[in-house]
């Protein structure tokens, strides 16, 4: 079958599109004929070396998938079943998507809900279902539309987008950040009201400046989120899911302790089965049928290596999708 390999040499990660036999696959009880995958901030990350993804080689990459049960020891699964994958150290610690098979653990797998296929779901993927946990998070803080704006940060990135075209379906006024002015007419094709330049937002700040949002979806991190806390309302939440613009989070108390914001981390990759079941039927039902063509990039599986490049290069928008075969 082919697959994407990630092989180390003197430390140095080597990707290359190959033949390996099926027998090399990892243990699970389902295997599945994989159709569709995707390259996620991780995926690149790992597919470029980058990033400190993958601790043991080789290893196939793609942390998700969408396809057919090929063969299941599971019984809550069947052969010719439509099923789907997130998270769970898929392409990170187990051989993931991005090749013909995969064989799995039944625990990881989902049945594709309602309303989608395997494609719309890869459009989607890790990202998209990200974006909903953050909408969950957001509504779990007690937001509503009525309750005022909501800031989208990485918005033309694939969380950002989905995230965008979730609220602004919902009902939301979204405020997108971007960091480009080429994305412009996109991300107001997927409903953002407003878009500021992300230079707004990485310069010094004041502990608290004037209260603006309501609610905010961060994908970036670092000084960026810091200025978001700064200027979110009195009672505002914030769900933070990403750090495509770094890890650290140079900020003071002063947002939490006079405006009672609320920071709310969210995590896709171990979030338990009812809340992804629930992510998903919304994302089935949210989502609207433009979407799928505004969000995403195809490319086949021998042209993942480019897409992760051109992803941490930040030159594309919303989220690759994987024709895997
Ligand atoms: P993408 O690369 O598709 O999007 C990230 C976006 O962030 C870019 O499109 C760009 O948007 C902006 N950006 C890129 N580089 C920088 C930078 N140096 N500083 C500030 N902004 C930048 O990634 P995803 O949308 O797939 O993922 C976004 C983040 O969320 C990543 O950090 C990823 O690891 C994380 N993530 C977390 C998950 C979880 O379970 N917690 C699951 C999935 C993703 P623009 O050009 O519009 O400014």
């Amino acid at each position: 079958m082919q697959v994407l390999l990630l092989e180390q040499d003197d430390g140095k990660t080597r990707a290359a599109v190959t033949d390996v036999d099926r027998t090399a696959l990892p243990a699970g009880n389902v295997t599945v004929d994989v159709a569709w995958s995707g390259i996620n901030y991780k995926d690149a990350l790992a597919i470029t070396g980058k990033g400190k993804i993958i601790r043991h080689f080789p290893m196939v990459p793609g942390i998700d998938f969408a396809g057919t049960v090929h063969h299941s020891e599971d019984p809550r699964f069947h052969a010719g079943q439509s099923v789907l994958l997130t998270g769970w150290g898929v392409g990170e610690n187990h051989w993931g998507g991005l090749a013909e098979q995969a064989r799995v653990n039944g625990d990881w797998l989902l049945p594709i809900p309602e309303g989608l296929d395997g494609r719309k779901a890869m459009i989607i993927g890790t990202a998209g279902l990200t974006a909903m946990l953050c909408v969950m998070a957001l509504e779990d803080g007690g937001l509503t539309p009525a309750g005022g704006e909501i800031l989208v940060t990485g918005a033309s990135g694939g969380v950002g987008s989905t995230a965008i075209a979730l609220l602004s379906a919902l009902g939301y006024h979204v405020t997108a950040v971007s960091g480009r002015e080429s994305t412009h007419a996109y991300l107001r094709q997927l409903g953002a009201r407003a878009i500021l330049p992300r230079s707004a937002f990485t310069g010094d700040t004041r502990p608290l400046e004037k209260q603006r949002w309501a609610g905010a979806i961060d994908t970036v991190g670092d000084q960026v989120l810091a200025s978001v806390l700064a200027q979110m309302c009195y009672f505002g939440v914030v769900a933070a899911c990403g750090l495509a613009g770094g890890i650290t989070l140079p900020t003071t108390v002063m947002p939490f302790i006079l405006r009672n914001v609320r920071l709310q981390g969210v995590d896709s990759v171990v979030a338990p089965a009812e809340k992804r079941i629930e992510a998903w039927k919304r994302l089935a039902k949210i989502l609207p049928p433009a979407f799928y063509q505004q969000a995403s990039q195809e490319v086949p599986l021998s042209g993942t290596i480019e897409a992760a490049h051109r992803l941490l290069n930040n030159g594309g928008t919303g989220h690759t999708l994987v024709k895997v075969q």
